[in-house]
């Protein structure tokens, strides 16, 4: 008896119902109940029927469509989409599960792309640590510092992209708690520029500072600004080949400051610089340079400036033509 109770049949029972009594009404209206009246009642009770059954189905098919494509999803087939009909509230319901699976169906690639970036980004020091151990168990390669340093750089570096890991994923899931101050700037990059003069010297790098007096005050993270800034000069410092040159500049545009690291470095191809801020991220030529990470760290920056109410971006003429970082910060009250 569940059918009973099911919306089709409750419907086709209400339509049903409402034609009945009016019927009813009808002929209390009229009185004598005559041959034929008899005839035309049992008519429009038919008509009525059909009606009510045709109507509750077309209602109802959309909603079954709806049920199996959910189930469809629930069970991992991020692929289905509902076919949107007639604009009611049903093709409404109908978007918004097509716009729900494809959601998760993005979601799902992004997790797939993930695990291979990771596999990928892990095989090279697993595979150096590997062969290292092997040798020397074998006596091949003998057990000196040059080779235990060696190992060493390996496991630093599967170290950094597991904790650059748990930073994208608390970063993404938007579970970076920044805790906003007035903080000024240009006390900050005078430290930063304190940190990573003498490495510039090693490199043969010339850093230039050029900030105004009076720079007001920004709203931001003291440590996570810190950490943006850093990102971007370690990168500065990372893409610019020996006698290079890096400036420091910064700027008041109305509401915002706005900081510019500019370097003299190996570029940015104008069709990359969209996909600079993507995770795992790094183009053909930085990889050429055999330096750097794993291409999370302006992902990570990206995510704390959105996270600080601010903004960065990347400006290049092109290949081997240098780059500009921008970072903006609402100016504190
Ligand atoms: P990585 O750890 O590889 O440097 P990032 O996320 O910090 O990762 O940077 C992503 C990619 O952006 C780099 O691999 C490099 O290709 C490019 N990039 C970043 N900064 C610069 C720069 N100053 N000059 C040229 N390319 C840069």
């Amino acid at each position: 008896m569940r059918w009973l109770t099911s919306l089709r049949w409750r419907l086709f029972g209400s339509y049903m119902l409402i034609s009945l009594l009016s019927m009813l009404l009808l002929l209390l209206i009229s009185h004598v109940i005559t041959q034929g009246e008899v005839l035309a009642t049992a008519a429009a009770v038919i008509s009525a029927a059909s009606v009510s059954l045709y109507l509750s189905q077309r209602l109802i098919r959309p909603l079954q469509q709806l049920s199996a494509a959910s189930q469809r999803i629930a069970m991992g087939s991020y692929h289905t989409r509902v076919e949107v009909g007639y604009p009611d509230e049903l093709a409404t319901l109908s978007q918004q599960m097509n716009q729900l699976a494809q959601a998760l169906e993005q979601t799902e690639q992004r997790r797939m792309a993930l695990l291979t970036d990771v596999a990928h980004e892990l095989r090279t020091p697993i595979m150096t640590i590997d062969s290292y151990a092997e040798g020397m168990i074998d006596g091949i390669i003998p057990v000196e510092p040059a080779s235990l340093t060696l190992i060493q750089r390996e496991t630093a570096r599967m170290k950094r992209l597991v904790e650059d890991l748990a930073l994208l994923s608390r970063a993404e899931a938007g579970q970076l708690p920044v805790n906003m101050r007035p903080v000024d700037l240009i006390a900050l990059i005078d430290y930063l520029v304190t940190q990573i003069g003498s490495q510039c010297e090693e490199e043969g790098l010339q850093l230039h500072v050029d900030l105004p007096q009076n720079l007001p005050l920004v709203q931001a993270d003291l440590q996570r600004i810190e950490q943006v800034l850093i990102n971007v000069l370690v990168n500065a410092i990372r893409y610019t080949p020996a006698g290079g040159t890096i400036r420091i500049s910064a700027e008041r545009h109305a509401t915002m400051v706005c900081v510019a690291v500019h370097d003299t470095g190996i570029g940015i191809a104008p069709e990359n610089l969209p996909l600079i801020f993507e995770r795992f991220y790094r183009t053909d030529s930085s990889r050429l340079r055999h330096s750097g990470g794993v291409g999370v760290g302006l992902t990570i920056a990206r995510h704390l400036m959105h996270a600080q109410h601010g903004e960065i971006w990347a400006e290049s003429p092109g290949i081997d033509a240098g780059t500009i970082f921008f970072i903006s910060l609402t100016i504190a009250h």
